[in-house]
């Protein structure tokens, strides 16, 4: 059988986008486009009459929004179906409204042009941010815009949708998402957008597969035109081959089959054959996600990259909203168990200073960070502390490279217990505080840095382009940045014997611990508690409850004894022969 490599190296019918919704659909495809809005800045007469249109238009794009935030309820849950809540604000904003309203007066000029340029301003200022997230909010508030202008303009909505077809668009809205999905449509493709598109984050909940940020499918694609759409690997293909449709219609009845298989596991232990339990847990990136982790069959949430809610929100949150934001969190998850993580700020991610920094991943990055910035850093701690009552919160502390560091940190989280003890405020005084591992030398001292924290988190995706001196997002040198390096594999094991001495439990939150071929081996090395990504846990525990412990042992011994990364890939592949264990990603 054919691989999907193969397919793709051989295919010339391809567009390449991005993966943004997992599945793979076969159909027909629909040319969405939006009709474009001409906008009219002509001299009015009457003002009092334009205000008045502009406020029935105000109210009926409340009621077409309200429509849709209905079937949002009943669609998708609560945290999710808050995107058109937030639309739907926009509409009461009192600023926003006086404002327009104010320039009809003034200006007499039609309220279509001044709706429009009123909200471009907001749409500015969003496009020209640098995170991802806000960029994508403007596509949002673009809705709303010509949902106002259109409504002005007395024009219905162009609701011509065909049903069960892969709707193919310049870029689409969460509402256009959501009104698709009720036309039973199979799958999205956009020329815009990316992964954290809410477009792209309500086809994953809806299980609708999607590629986006294809550039141009639009361009090349035609109504009518025959489709595959291949969420998992971002791969569209245009009028397929008899060959390659017998392979896609193959894949997806595998993949019913695995799914099904997979759903039985979701309230079953992660336990090897031999009875060894595996603590499976969820990282969470994403506000979005936490519904995921309680629906996965984690057994909590191991990282929670806290950084998120700075991307989320315009401003640096106070304690109270932190604390508001933590305590959610941690009701939602009790009795399990979320690891906060403290910001992580700089590197490649959001950094808060002006200073351009050379080399930012060697620079002031993660507790080097906060640190320097103390209040900033002590505002987070408070927080957490508030929020850790109930006595399911746990502490980490990324980037952490000296003892020093460590012993820093663990004086101002004792200052701040001192202080809500004296403003009398609750908190979990024995609330877990540990360390994640991701630069040598914190590997190299493992055993010491044990000593002074309750558990350690290896970060793989940081350790290994530390250890391999390979910048972990550059393609140049992706070859080198070699997961099953003995480096890493020796790394590994070095910590976990250091941490063993005084038994502190290791887990890995890095991506390593998601790649279903590593989980073996990761366990044989005597790693319990792994973090991955909700939608991977199944994945992962299918694989822990079809191997021994005690085989997954020895193969980690002889996995210790090689030189090269390929010799380390061929053991472990001949792991999964040996014992008869296909790996989801090769069984579809
Ligand atoms: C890691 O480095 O492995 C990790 C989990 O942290 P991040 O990916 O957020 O840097
Ligand atoms: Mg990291």
């Amino acid at each position: 059988m054919k691989s999907f490599k193969d397919v793709y190296k051989n295919s010339t019918n391809k567009i390449a986008g991005i993966a943004a919704a997992p599945g793979i659909v076969i159909g027909r495809a629909y040319l969405f486009s939006k009709e474009k809005l001409e906008i009219s800045k002509a001299a009015i007469t009457d003002v009092d009459e334009a205000i008045q249109n502009f406020n029935e238009a105000l109210k009926q794009s409340k009621k077409e929004l309200n429509k849709i935030f209905g079937i949002a309820h009943e669609k998708m849950d609560a945290t999710r179906a808050a995107i058109f809540e937030a639309q739907l604000m926009i509409l009461d904003d009192p600023v926003l409204i006086n404002n327009i309203e104010k320039r009809i007066l003034n200006e007499k000029i039609q309220p279509e042009f001044i709706v429009a340029d009123e909200i471009s301003k907001y749409q500015e200022l969003m496009v020209i941010s640098n995170e991802s997230y806000m960029k994508e909010r403007a596509l949002d508030i673009e809705d709303i815009k010509n949902r106002i202008i259109r409504n002005l303009q007395k024009k219905r909505w162009q609701s011509r949708i065909k049903k069960n077809l892969i709707v193919v668009s310049e870029y689409l809205t969460p509402a256009d998402t959501l009104l698709f999905s009720r036309q039973e449509t199979q799958g999205f493709i956009t020329d815009h957008g990316g992964l954290t598109s809410h477009a792209a984050i309500i086809s994953r909940s809806l299980n609708i597969p999607a590629v986006v940020g294809t550039h141009n499918a639009t361009q090349i694609i035609k109504d009518d035109d025959l489709i595959i759409v291949d969420g998992f690997h971002g791969y569209i293909i245009l009028n397929p081959t008899d060959d390659q449709l017998d392979f896609f219609t193959f894949k997806q009845k595998k993949l019913l089959e695995i799914q099904k298989e997979l759903e039985e596991l979701k309230d079953q232990a992660a336990v090897t054959l031999d009875g060894k339990e595996i603590n499976l847990e969820s990282n969470v990136d994403v506000t979005g996600e936490i519904d995921m982790v309680i629906t996965s069959g984690s057994k909590g949430i191991g990282l929670y990259r806290s950084e998120q809610i700075l991307n989320e929100l315009e401003a640096f949150p106070s304690e109270e909203e932190q604390t508001n934001i933590y305590s959610k969190l941690a009701s939602r998850i009790y009795p399990k168990f979320v690891t906060i993580r403290a910001f992580d700020i700089g590197g490649d991610k959001l950094r808060l200073h002006n200073y351009k920094e050379p080399n930012p991943f060697l620079g002031l990055r993660g507790i080097r960070f906060l640190l320097e910035n103390e209040s900033l850093f002590k505002t987070q701690i408070r927080a957490v502390l508030k929020s850790s009552e109930n006595k399911n919160i746990k502490f980490m502390i990324p980037m952490i490279s000296t003892l020093d560091e460590i012993r820093q940190t663990l004086r101002l989280i004792q200052n701040c217990k001192n202080e809500l003890k004296k403003e009398k405020v609750k908190y979990d005084n024995q609330m877990k505080i540990g360390i994640m591992i991701e630069v040598p030398s914190a590997a190299i001292m493992a055993e010491e840095f044990a000593q002074e924290i309750d558990f350690i988190s290896v970060g793989t995706n940081d350790l290994i382009q530390y250890l391999m001196a390979v910048d972990r997002g550059n393609d140049l040198v992706s070859n080198l940045y070699q997961e099953f390096s003995p480096v890493v594999i020796r790394t590994l094991d070095h910590i976990v014997k250091g941490a063993k001495k005084f038994s502190v439990p290791v887990s890995i939150c890095g991506e390593m611990a998601a790649d279903t071929l590593a989980i073996p081996l990761l366990i044989g090395l005597g790693i319990n508690s792994l973090s991955m990504s909700p939608s991977t846990i199944l994945y992962a525990k299918r694989i822990i409850r079809n191997i021994e412990f005690k085989k997954a042992k020895v193969l980690a011994d002889e996995c210790l004894k090689c030189k090269t990364e390929v010799e380390t890939q061929k053991k472990v592949q001949k792991f999964f022969d040996d014992n008869n264990i296909t790996r989801t990603r090769n069984i579809i």
